[in-house]
């Protein structure tokens, strides 16, 4: 359990899934074979059969048979048991969509063979924690979606809700309002996934379409208390991050335009930025790693190059149509491999809940005692006077909700006897009478409310000890420490399966590295032999790197294209709206515009500037009174009409659109020559800028409407 900063590289597994029921009827060749013993993956191409196969070595490899616990006892079991130590992790899933990536992360829910390794790792957290000693555990979980550059926290209520990045010096970044649950055990936490689940389709027409676009991360944070050496309590924090990536297929752009280009770049930014800071991390070269390039970098900047330990699942398909998308997930992972992380055990840290929770503990039990040592003082001195054994036995620690029941019984039933009493008393004068019995009735609603207050404060108390999980307790012994030994029994095999594989891998190495140079030959013709032997597999060797360099410039030509065909499209849209504010936005108030304009780096967009007077640059403009409670001054007239039938008419910024469109287009008319209405009239309709209600259907939603609209709402959301 070190605290020392040693870097350790991203680990990296490659997965092939099996061929699909399509691909077996559709009879296409395998063309990605798995040697699981050398961890390599072949692949094949299968337009040239004589071509060598292609070969990527990684950390594991898993073939189409391969389990589900195999994977998780071999590569995420160990990454998971760190996060238990304090550690944060992540576990990424890339690769083109259908090839398994959700597979591995969630699997198949209902069924406990095919549990993908979300699930697994609660169940393996909880265990721990059950099994743990005088140690405090705190759980929580959290689960937002990365879609289109926009961030969606899936357990808010509040679904169109979008969530921002913001960065502490102390802590990093983080997503601020980000909403987390507390789980106290794994059917919780399991609970916690559904409701994340259905609402990362709400919205969504298509499911498939949806998740392939969008990127799911799971987080799970786990603190622990425990007693150092110094008598203090230490805690350790980890979190353990479970993404599941978008589809890394290019997309296919057939007529992007507008919102679709738009969606397009979107969806492209936040995976070709993680490409991008690989390449720089693996680079050497550059000094800047571009983390800030994209939502999902700026997120998990501590899990590519940081404090964090890294597992990476690349899932490919096996069959023929697909191999060039598998070429292009394999390098990615291959260059993934290099990246160097540089985790440590995360201790103290400032915004540990568990030590919140720790203190509101503490707090509520010395506010409790206060209360029952008053009472207990109380019963005491009762018991004093009373001459009885006050010593009879009772320890300090009896119990104290029976002894505190006692107490509001015995105070409840002296109350209710001098009331009693005074009811009874028939020298009292009524006047006296009530009065006395006010005041009684005014001390027992005193002591309801004291004893409230009393059960409020306990119950707060076990609502949040609850919360905190300690081990020991529900253990079923017998089947546990069998089950434990299955485990371990597990574990030692996929060591001993890692073990084997990192040797048969550095004998490979070897044999095609070290030219043996020492060894003597008993004749001539031996040493030729054998050294055109190795000659030949060094030729060969050679030839597959050739053909990795042309492959990878290929494929950068490729991304290159696609990089100017993208900038081409944007540069042409970027000219549409330059036309339409050259010609139809005043120049004083496209001056105004961009004097107001600012870029705000935190959110990543554009605002404006609250308008201020000219003569006084400080004040804000006061909003004229017709205007108060709307977005525009409204005439009195259309307040009535408004409150009477919301109509369109009446919508202020509507109207004030739609003439700042119609005078837009007179200008635009009498540019090109129209003289009177009707000519403005049959010139709008003819370029389109008008619909004619009896030929036409009405555009659905013209640039131009989109761009003034979007300038209307941020305007008017800065005044
Ligand atoms: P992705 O999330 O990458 O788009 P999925 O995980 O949805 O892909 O997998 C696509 C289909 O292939 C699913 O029906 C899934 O059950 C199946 N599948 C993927 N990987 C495996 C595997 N290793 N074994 C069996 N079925 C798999
Ligand atoms: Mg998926």
């Amino acid at each position: 359990m070190s605290k020392a900063k040693s870097s350790e590289s991203v680990k990296v597994v490659v997965r092939c899934r099996p061929m699909n029921d399509k691909e077996k009827a559709s009879k296409f060749d395998r063309v990605v074979s798995v040697d699981v013993k050398l961890g390599q993956i072949l692949v094949r191409n299968p337009r040239e059969a004589s071509e060598l196969p292609k070969v990527f070595t990684f950390d594991s490899v898993y073939d189409s048979n391969s389990k589900q616990i195999d994977l998780y006892d071999e590569t995420f079991r160990p990454l998971v048991d760190s996060v238990l130590l304090g550690f944060n992790g992540t576990i990424f899933a890339y690769g083109q969509t259908g090839t398994g990536k959700t597979y591995t992360m969630e699997g198949v829910r209902n069924d406990p063979e095919r549990r993908g390794v979300i699930p697994n790792s609660f169940e393996h957290i909880f265990t721990h924690i059950s099994r743990s000693q005088n140690q405090q555990y705190l759980v929580r979980a959290s689960y937002l979606e990365i879609y289109q550059e926009e961030i969606r926290d899936l357990l808010s209520k509040d679904q169109s809700h979008r969530l921002e990045l913001r960065e502490r010096p102390d802590t990093g970044v983080y997503v601020k309002d980000l909403s987390s649950f507390v789980t106290k055990s794994a059917r919780e936490i399991e609970h916690v996934m559904n409701v994340g689940n259905q609402n990362r389709s709400v919205g969504s027409t298509n499911m498939n379409e949806h998740s392939s676009r969008s990127h799911a991360i799971f987080v799970i944070t786990v603190e622990c208390s425990e007693l150092g050496v110094d008598g203090e309590n230490h805690i350790r924090v980890g979190k353990l991050n479970l993404v599941d990536l978008a589809g890394s297929e290019r997309q296919t752009k057939t007529g992007a335009q507008g919102e679709r280009l738009k969606e397009a770049t979107k969806i492209n930014l936040s995976l070709s930025a993680l490409g991008n800071v690989i390449s720089a991390l693996v680079d050497g070269r550059s000094s800047h790693v571009p983390y800030r390039d994209s939502k999902l970098t700026r997120l998990l900047q501590d899990s590519l190059g940081g404090n964090a330990r890294t597992v990476m699942v690349a899932n490919v398909g096996p069959a023929s149509y697909n191999v060039e998308e598998t070429l292009t997930t394999l390098r990615y992972a291959n260059r993934a491999k290099n990246i160097k992380n540089k985790p440590h055990i995360n201790e103290d840290p400032k915004d540990a809940l568990l030590r919140e929770f720790q203190e509101e503990i503490a707090k509520l039990k010395e506010q409790l005692e206060k209360r029952v040592g008053k009472k207990k003082r109380r019963r005491q001195r009762k018991r004093a006077g009373e001459g009885e054994d006050g010593e009879d036995g009772e320890t300090e620690e009896e119990d104290d909700e029976e002894e505190a029941g006692d107490y509001w019984r015995e105070q409840q039933e002296k109350l209710e006897r001098e009331k009693k009493a005074v009811l009874e008393d028939h020298s009292l004068v009524a006047e006296e009478k009530e009065r006395l019995l006010r005041e009684k009735e005014k001390k027992m609603e005193d002591l309801r409310r004291e004893r409230e207050v009393g059960e409020m404060l306990a119950a707060k108390v076990k609502a949040m000890e609850s919360k905190l999980l300690v081990g020991g307790k529900n253990i079923v012994d017998h089947t546990n420490e069998q089950q434990r030994m299955l485990e371990m029994r597990r574990q030692e095999i996929a060591e001993q399966k890692r073990r084997e594989r990192e040797m048969q891998q550095q004998v490979e190495s070897r044999d095609e590295e070290t030219l043996e140079l020492k060894e003597t030959y008993s004749s001539l013709q031996q040493e030729v032999d054998i050294k055109t032997k190795k000659l030949k597999k060094l030729f060969s060797k050679l030839q597959a790197v050739k053909a990795e360099i042309q492959d990878t410039q290929e494929a950068h030509i490729k991304e290159r294209q696609d990089h100017e065909q993208n900038q081409n499209e944007l540069t042409r849209d970027l000219k549409l709206k330059h036309l339409i504010i050259e010609n139809f936005i005043p120049l004083e108030e496209k001056n105004k515009i961009l004097n107001r304009a600012f870029y705000d780096d935190e959110d990543e967009s554009w605002k404006m500037k609250p308008i201020t007077r000219i003569e006084d640059d400080h004040q804000m403009m006061s909003r004229p009174p017709s205007a108060v409670g709307y977005r525009r001054p409204l005439s009195h007239h259309a307040q009535i009409a408004m409150k009477i039938k919301p109509d369109m008419r009446y919508k202020v910024s509507c109207s004030l659109f739609l003439l700042a469109q119609m005078s837009a287009m007179i200008l635009f008319s009498r540019r090109r020559g129209a003289t009177s209405p009707s000519q403005v009239q049959s010139l709008m309709i003819s370029s389109s800028w008008v619909y004619n209600p009896s030929t036409q259907t009405p555009p659905a939603s013209s640039t131009t409407a989109g761009l003034n609209v979007e300038f209307a709402t941020k305007i008017s959301g800065n005044t």
